[in-house]
């Protein structure tokens, strides 16, 4: 099997995940789990969004969020969606600023009520107010490998975008599957050609499980050569109507199939693992991630983290 040597995680839980919830997550919860993926190796971290309070109440704070982040060990983008969002963010410390446009004329209506040129044609006043700051900027390719009015979206219409933010000096393209309709030969195809046309540019991958494939779709990536993933912690990331509706790639499951095909991603699951399940109690419902409820491989760890196989490992402890 090709595999990377190493692979990095960005952290997505507190925007991607927090975004769609109806409850608001006080600051200072956000900021303890920021501090404790920090802790267990993450050094990528997709804060928050500078978004209207009234579309997403969930990160009215995104101010006052960013202004006390743990910093030194970790970079912080926050999402922005305008010129007015983008000089939010870097007044407030932002490191990196996330600029989304969908690859579907369908979907960037809908998510952003306006034509993708009109997207586009804001994108120079973003990259400058970030670029003068010494900010750098990740562009978004939404809906990169299916959209849910439209379809299939051809590859075309993802590199036309992928070269619009390239142009303007952005150093790293996300490829995002929003509503999880990709597969692992769509993939592997999108990151190859993406890789040939870009091969300065660093290319992050974004999978939603929606329809059960988004692992697979990371294995499919990482042969193909893409060595970068947006994870949320205890996978969350689903749609607020539909309750259990899975959502983002769970960080403790990517940290622990990575790891255990000898991957490195500097995580550290014994730290991850009790983060995951310290968000679960925070937000009150079962998560979709699977590590945080069976553990790591060592029996002895399962049980002491997760209460898993308890009695196992004091028979094992008895015997020895
Ligand atoms: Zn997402």
């Amino acid at each position: 099997m090709q595999l990377p040597e190493k692979v990095t995680l960005r952290e997505v839980a507190m925007r991607d995940g927090l975004q769609s919830l109806k409850h608001f997550v006080p600051t200072e919860q956000k900021r303890e789990i920021i501090a404790a993926v920090v802790e267990a190796g993450i050094r990528r971290v997709e804060a928050t969004s500078f978004v209207s309070p009234k579309a997403v109440p969930q990160l009215k704070d995104a101010a006052e969020l960013m202004g006390g982040v743990p910093r030194g060990r970790a970079t912080y983008a926050a999402l922005v969606p305008n010129a007015r969002g983008a000089r939010d963010a870097v007044a407030a410390g932002a490191d990196e600023i996330v600029v989304v446009i969908s690859a579907s004329e369908a979907h960037n209506r809908e998510n952003v009520r306006r034509s993708i040129d009109a997207s586009l044609a804001e994108l120079d006043a973003v990259f400058e107010i970030a670029l003068s700051a010494g900010v750098d900027v990740i562009g978004s390719v939404a809906v990169s490998f299916g959209c849910p009015f439209q379809g299939d979206v051809p590859e075309a219409d993802v590199l036309r975008i992928v070269a619009q933010y390239v142009r303007r000096g952005a150093r790293s393209v996300i490829l995002a599957d929003t509503t999880g309709m990709a597969g692992p030969t769509r993939v592997a195809r999108r990151v190859t050609a993406f890789r040939e046309r870009f091969p300065d540019t660093h290319l992050v991958l974004h999978f939603h499980n929606n329809r059960g494939t988004a692992m697979a779709n990371l294995l499919a990536a990482l042969q193909a050569g893409a060595d970068c993933f947006d994870t949320a912690l205890g996978g969350i990331g689903g749609c607020p109507y539909v309750p259990q509706a899975a959502g983002n790639l769970a960080t403790a499951d990517v940290v622990f199939m990575l790891e255990e095909m000898g991957v490195e991603t500097g995580v550290d699951l014994q730290k991850l693992i009790p983060a995951a399940r310290r968000l679960e109690e925070i937000l009150g419902f079962t998560l979709p991630g699977q590590v945080m409820k069976s553990g790591p491989r060592d029996p002895r760890l399962a049980a002491h983290i997760c209460g898993i196989g308890k009695a196992l490992a004091q028979r094992q402890q008895a015997d020895s």
